[in-house]
């Protein structure tokens, strides 16, 4: 949710932001008017119920008829306050609604447009020169490291099971990500993967994303699509002490309907329901969100420099923002097979967005208690097989393993052919 304060004081930067989002505007009138109406309700209320408590200490003091007639107006104002206080709860309520659909204040710098118009920031590392690559489903075959056939028959299509040197490598991965993560302060985390609907809300996953989401009927409960809702959800009404940020990884497995994506990357893993991933998520003060963003940005290039993938970093345009994102940077690894780049991390800023639906809160110098900034970034997935497997395939059949990967490998420096 957007601050109020910033909304009454400069409406036009709010009209701005939804218009550079393609966005309606509508809703930040509809914003202000609902701002307006809860306030009067309130006073209403107030004023009413002001008078109901200096009118029951008259009565206590007064006598014979004009004892009866307070009581009598005291009749009439308890239904008022009824009345006045259901009016406050109603307007609270329309509020609510009008404040969560309103997105976050995209961040000066992000560029205007939308999905297609994301600028390229820079592009790191050297392709590699394959005359005929093989996609990463052959090289996984070859290997036996990935069984799409027996996932489809097990859960459905865009399943699989990752065996052998496939989990393997998988969990060398994580545990890459993991220990870098941990060397740069963050506390490693392993949080659950079914949240209530309040966190799945709070985090921004049940507005016009909702239907990607997997819900649990009977519990009320919903799958997390990324650690970024529990990690986010953590803290929940709590008051941080911040010393600098405080960092969480996660590490889950994330769960995707993929609703919107028929027929798109329907080959092997790169859009699949489940998949693993570790995630960076930082609390901090307001004023620290945009060194942090480019921190986290920062070490997510450092793991692509770490298995050796030539990657490009992407900063998204405001109209392709999830609700919560202030600016978004993503990186894409060079796929061989495609000719082209594939996301694979993904770093939002999410200034006090996020932070205020979920109430968390730091107390400043001044010992006033004011929202924290919340950011997340990708460190590693499943996905990243893809581009590893490809990047390091050799003409023999086998892959390379990357030399900070080696060691979660058992050492092994070549994945062979089985
Ligand atoms: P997001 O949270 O949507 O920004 O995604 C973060 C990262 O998760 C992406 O960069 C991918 O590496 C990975 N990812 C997202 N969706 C899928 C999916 N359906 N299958 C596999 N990996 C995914």
């Amino acid at each position: 949710m957007i601050d109020l304060r910033l909304l009454r004081e400069d409406p036009d930067a709010v009209r701005a932001s939804q218009r550079a989002r393609n966005e309606s505007e509508s809703r930040v009138d509809d914003l202000l008017r609902a701002d307006e109406e809860r306030r009067a309700a309130v006073q209403r209320f107030e004023a009413v119920r002001g008078e109901q408590k200096l009118l029951g200490k008259q009565v206590s003091s007064a006598k014979g008829d004009e004892r009866a007639a307070l009581l009598a107006r005291t009749k009439e104002l308890s239904a008022e306050v009824k009345a006045a206080e259901a009016a406050a709860n109603e307007a609270e309520q329309a509020l609510r609604k009008a404040h969560m659909a309103v997105s976050n204040l995209v961040e000066e710098g992000a560029p205007p447009g939308g999905e297609d118009d994301y600028v390229v920031l820079r592009e790191v590392g050297t392709k590699p020169d394959l005359a005929n690559p093989r996609d990463h489903l052959e090289i996984s075959e070859a290997l036996r490291a990935v069984d799409m056939e027996r996932g489809a028959k097990v859960s459905g299509s865009r399943f699989y099971f990752l065996i052998g040197v496939g989990a393997l490598l998988e969990n060398a991965l994580l545990q890459l990500a993991i220990a870098q993560a941990v060397e740069y302060d963050f506390t490693p985390v392993i949080p659950p993967v079914l949240v209530k609907p309040e966190s799945m809300e709070g985090t921004g996953y049940l507005g016009a994303h909702a239907s990607e989401v997997y819900r649990l009927e009977a519990d009320d409960l919903f799958l997390v699509g990324t650690s970024e809702v529990a990690l986010a959800a953590f803290h929940t009404g709590e008051i941080l002490d911040l010393d600098g940020p405080i960092r969480y990884a996660g590490s889950s497995s994330c769960f995707r309907r993929e609703a919107g994506s028929h027929g798109k990357d329907v080959r092997g893993i790169m859009r699949v329901h489940q998949f693993n991933k570790v995630e960076m998520f930082s609390f901090c003060r307001p004023e620290e969100a945009r060194d942090e963003h480019r921190r986290l940005l920062a070490w997510e290039e450092e793991m692509l420099a770490k298995v050796e993938i030539p990657y490009r970093v992407i900063d998204t345009a405001a109209g392709d923002l999830g609700s919560s994102a202030a600016r978004k940077f993503d990186c894409e690894a060079w796929v061989p097979s495609q000719g082209r780049y594939r996301e694979v991390t993904s770093t939002s800023n999410c200034t006090t967005f996020q932070a205020r639906r979920l109430n968390i809160r730091y107390r400043d110098a001044d010992g006033r208690t004011q929202t924290v900034a919340t950011l997340n970034g990708t460190l590693a997935t499943t996905r990243w097989l893809i581009p590893i497997l490809e990047n390091h395939q050799q003409a023999d059949g086998s892959v390379r393993v990357p030399k900070a990967l080696q060691p979660y490998l058992g050492g092994r420096d070549v994945l062979e052919p089985a």
